[in-house]
């Protein structure tokens, strides 16, 4: 493995399994998978300047801006300094995001290479994926589970956790009109996205993630040896 510094930014749709791409990366592999609303909860818990602004945004129902989310991101690597790769996960979402991010990261973060993991699915998949979704209603623990067919992530006993056999549940946002908006949205923004990347001569690479998580998972690391080793 090189000793290079790496930002891997995922991109792919809800159910597309960023997150668990992350976590397998993080367990394996000692990576750091930085998601952008845990940071938000850490800096509102700790009443942080950036907590502060986030919370009046959220209490006054209006969207975190685009340049106080980058501005806790970079922040975030300037008070760390992480050693290794590092995942953004689920951010940047928007279009004005990511200039932001690229703009102050070729300032501030100049010792890293940002890479960009382009996650292809098709919309038949997500849907699949996202209506045999399962959550732990637990608020500490929310395990995520699938009844999908051939899903290696079915819960061991009926519909409780196998973490802390609280009860599963669908979440809200899961049903199928909603999902087809949420695509719908995201793929506008996944499009200009990726241009975007493109234009500013980062490398985007591409996974197909319609196979169970080993092989992603395969695919995902032959891609890294081909390319950053
Ligand atoms: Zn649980």
């Amino acid at each position: 493995m090189s000793s290079s510094k790496e930002i891997y930014i995922f991109v792919g749709p809800p159910g597309s399994g960023k997150g668990s791409l992350s976590q397998l990366c993080v367990r394996t592999m000692g990576w750091i998978q930085l998601s952008t609303g845990n940071l938000c909860r850490k800096h509102i818990a700790e009443g942080t300047d950036i907590g502060k602004e986030i919370d009046l945004a959220i209490k006054s129902g209006k969207l975190i801006s685009n340049s106080l989310v980058t501005r806790m991101v970079v922040d975030w690597f300037l008070e760390q300094k992480p050693l290794g790769t590092v995942i953004l996960d689920g951010y940047p979402r928007t279009l004005a995001q990511a200039e932001r991010f690229c703009e102050l990261a070729s300032r501030d973060l100049k010792e890293f290479n940002i890479r960009v993991v382009r996650f292809l699915i098709s919309d038949e998949a997500v849907i699949d994926r996202l209506m045999n979704r399962f959550v732990c209603t637990n608020k500490d623990c929310q395990a995520v589970y699938s009844l999908a067919a051939g899903t290696t992530l079915a819960p061991r006993k009926g519909m409780f956790c196998d973490n802390c056999s609280s009860l599963l549940e669908r979440r809200l946002d899961d049903d199928l009109q909603t999902i087809k908006n949420r695509l719908k949205t995201y793929y506008e923004h996944e499009r200009e996205l990726v241009q975007f990347y493109e234009r500013s001569g980062l490398p985007v690479y591409e996974v197909h993630v319609e196979q169970p998580l080993a092989g992603v998972f395969d695919d995902f690391s032959a891609l890294i040896e081909a390319h950053v080793s």
